[in-house]
């Protein structure tokens, strides 16, 4: 059997990284440094195109220089040309012959920035002894906010394979499954569709206890008629993730149940249409919050409205009362609002979207007007 993709990966537009480097460049006076010692491996991979699991990047004035280990040699040079981004490659056979060659590349630089987030407190240590590090916090994050046509492709083809899985597994629920089960079947049936694999460990959470539980990890828990199953699921396409929750109820919805995904449903609606270029990511969750507290459901409302999605599955801009960041045409973010109680179980929904400079596009597909789940064909 046959379940291949629709968009054959020759067709998806190229990521354009060799303009990235320069980009960074021209920013680092803002943080009063001359270089930048890349060590996050997400960070390097969105540099350079290098997917290795070690290897650590110096930004220098006139070039890049890429340090990594003997198993990487070869691997680094063909990923780096596939990208088109011209380093110096260094093989370093031995941990301490790698340290070497990564601070000596930084010879009569000045002031090395280095991020925070992506580094350790003993690699930290161990740069400083040699290096001038400041925190050059967030500059790359930022940077890789702003998603390019090849990226957009592949995030959307992550979603495209999470809707496929999801069409066919929903109609499942009527079967008894346990949580397991629906998982199991989601994550095979992604990949099937064209998916690297799942985007993280997908959440599958039903009836009164767990579907409260926003972060539920599926057990062995049969799913039953009556039932709020909350499946939030992503795919994972040459590193980029997405992400997309759709939570359904077994059999009739009561009137309870029926009433809170109306509003479920509206005040995620209603969230989606604040989202776009130069809006306040956190009025995103403002608009969700309010909504939710103006109904009477202020206990329900657990966790803050979205986040960015790329390569990281969590990444900026987060879409919360704490955040400081406006939105801007290129962020790829999700808009997730979810009510819970123990006792009635929970229900979240969930889409992701690229940010434009009138609104937003919605790249996930999966019906949302009802908590009905597709019925099983009849054959
Ligand atoms: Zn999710
Ligand atoms: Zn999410």
């Amino acid at each position: 059997m046959i379940l291949s993709g629709s968009s054959p990966v020759a067709r998806r537009p190229e990521i354009e990284y060799a303009g990235r480097a320069g980009r960074l460049r021209s920013r680092l006076g803002d943080h009063r440094v001359e270089a930048l010692a890349v060590t996050g491996m997400t960070n390097v991979r969105w540099l350079t195109g290098f997917t290795g699991s070690n290897a650590s990047v110096a930004l220098l004035p006139d070039r890049l220089v890429l340090v990594t280990d003997g198993r990487y040699r070869d691997r680094a040079t063909d990923e780096l040309a596939a990208a088109g981004v011209e380093a110096e490659i260094v093989v370093g056979f031995t941990h301490d012959a790698q340290h070497e060659a990564f601070v000596g590349a930084f010879a009569g630089i000045a002031a090395v920035g280095a991020d925070a987030r992506s580094l350790t407190h003993a690699r930290w240590q161990a740069l400083a002894v040699e290096l001038p590090i400041v925190a050059a916090d967030g500059l790359i994050e930022d940077e890789r906010r702003t998603k390019d046509a090849g990226e957009i492709a592949r995030i959307s083809e992550a979603c495209r394979c999470a809707d496929a899985a999801l069409a066919e597994v929903a109609p499942m629920l009527f079967e008894g499954p346990t949580e397991a089960d629906v998982r199991m079947e989601l994550e095979y049936r992604m990949r099937r569709h064209g998916a690297d694999g799942p985007s993280y460990d997908t959440i599958v959470a039903s009836g009164p206890d767990h579907a409260a539980r926003p972060h539920h990890e599926a057990s062995t828990r049969q799913i039953t008629e009556g039932d709020t199953v909350v499946i939030d699921v992503g795919a994972l396409v040459e590193g980029y993730h997405s992400d997309m929750t759709r939570s359904y109820v077994v059999g009739d919805p009561s009137p309870e149940q029926w009433d809170v995904y109306q509003l479920l449903l509206a005040v995620q609606i209603a969230g989606i249409q604040a989202v776009r270029s130069g809006a306040a990511a956190r009025d995103v969750d403002a608009v969700c919050r309010s909504m939710s507290v103006d109904a009477g459901y202020s206990d329900w409302f657990l966790h803050s409205t979205g986040h960015g999605v790329g390569l990281q599955i969590h990444e900026d801009p987060f879409e919360s009362p704490a955040s400081t960041a406006d939105l801007r045409a290129g962020d790829v973010v999700t808009v997730e609002p979810g009510l819970y109680r123990v006792g009635f179980g929970g229900l979240r929904i969930e889409d992701l979207v690229e940010v434009t400079e009138t609104g937003c596009r919605i790249l996930t597909a999966s019906p949302k007007d009802t908590p009905c789940p597709p019925s099983p064909p009849t054959i």
